[in-house]
């Protein structure tokens, strides 16, 4: 199998994030992680690394909000411009505006950190932007693979994206997330016809939801924890099934805590079945393996088989599916567990 990589996403290192309770911590999501990754994927022989090709800014821009991508791209080196008295790392705003206060875009850099950023988890560094455009790049290059190879036999690939993407919405970055790297390749294959993304990862996938709302090219479907309880908390719940021309076209599966294996694979169950009616021309993965028993993030209990069943009940609808890397925190298991889930999709 394709992955389509690129070693760029290590400029991308912020030093630290803002955890619940106000604590300072490590950032979780680390380039070790691809590391991780990468050496089982070798380990296994049978996946072949692949530098994404450069799409420009236009497939981004079709899904993104400008004044975000402007903001995404110059807020460091404004920041750095700007005289503080404060050691500068990693931006992160100090206010964030209400649902009633969002007429405005301030002038001021760290107004517009708040207006552009949803929480404390994605900081902004040096290289937070080439990184975010080399991963959405990754997913725009598998969406061509399979794309190209789509008349002949149903393709799978597998973009390897960091930063992840899901949590990225139209005009916010969040979660670890700055551009939507799944939206991204999903609203390019739109040109060759239907589309359905299905989001795995453990937390609800909001910035595609906020993404592909209203409409219903793209079918979105996303299965995760509770956001009564767990974050991204404002998006994800079972009664938001889309607006507008895209009514009906996005469904949430909020989990319980404690969920296992069994229950989700029936939750899955329905959530593919709906796929199957939607009769998609390609299909999306966000694939999170922060659903994994051991993840440090989550909360959910499901075994490694576990995930390789979820990947052979996916890879069972038969079609082109691109598998675009979103979280996963078990940086011990991590490598594994995406083999586990990945295996399925391989060429006999
Ligand atoms: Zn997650």
């Amino acid at each position: 199998m394709k992955v389509f990589y690129s070693p760029a996403h290590t400029q991308h290192a912020p030093p630290f994030e803002i955890f619940d309770g106000g604590e300072k911590i490590i950032h979780f999501e680390t380039p070790e992680r691809m590391e991780r990754i990468l050496s089982a994927l070798k380990a296994t022989g049978r996946y072949e690394l692949v530098p994404p090709t450069d799409f420009g800014l236009k497939p981004i821009e079709t899904v993104h909000d400008p004044g975000y991508l402007h903001f995404l791209q110059t807020a460091f080196s404004e920041w750095l411009a700007e005289p503080t008295g404060y050691e500068r790392t990693a931006l992160l705003p100090a206010t964030f505006p209400s649902a009633a206060s969002r007429r405005h875009i301030p002038q001021a850099l760290l107004g517009r950190a708040g207006y552009y950023m949803m929480d404390l988890s994605a900081p902004i560094v040096a290289g937070t932007y080439p990184a975010a455009i080399d991963s959405a790049n990754c997913a725009l290059s598998g969406a061509q693979f399979i794309a190209n190879t789509a008349a002949h036999i149903p393709h799978s690939a597998f973009a390897l994206c960091r930063p992840p993407g899901h949590h990225a919405g139209k005009a916010n970055c969040g979660g670890y997330c700055y551009l939507n790297n799944a939206a991204i390749a999903a609203n390019w294959l739109t040109q060759f016809g239907k589309i359905a993304i299905l989001d795995i990862d453990y937390h609800a996938g909001n910035g595609t939801q906020d993404i592909f709302y209203e409409r219903a090219d793209v079918f979105s479907l996303s299965i995760h924890a509770d956001p009564n309880l767990e974050y991204p908390y404002y998006n994800g719940y079972a009664d938001e099934t889309g607006a507008g021309p895209g009514l009906g076209y996005h469904r949430n599966f909020p989990l319980s805590f404690g969920s296992d294996d069994a229950h989700y694979l029936n939750t899955l169950d329905q959530a593919i079945g709906l796929i199957a009616d939607y009769r998609p021309s390609f299909l999306v993965i966000s694939a999170g393996m922060d659903i994994y028993d051991e993840d440090p993030l989550g909360k959910i209990h499901i075994s490694r088989a576990g995930i390789s069943q979820i990947g052979q009940k996916i890879a069972a609808l038969a079609l082109p599916t691109l598998i675009v890397m979103e979280g996963g925190y078990n940086n011990e298991a991590l490598g594994l567990n995406i083999c586990a889930f990945l295996e399925a999709f391989l060429e006999k």
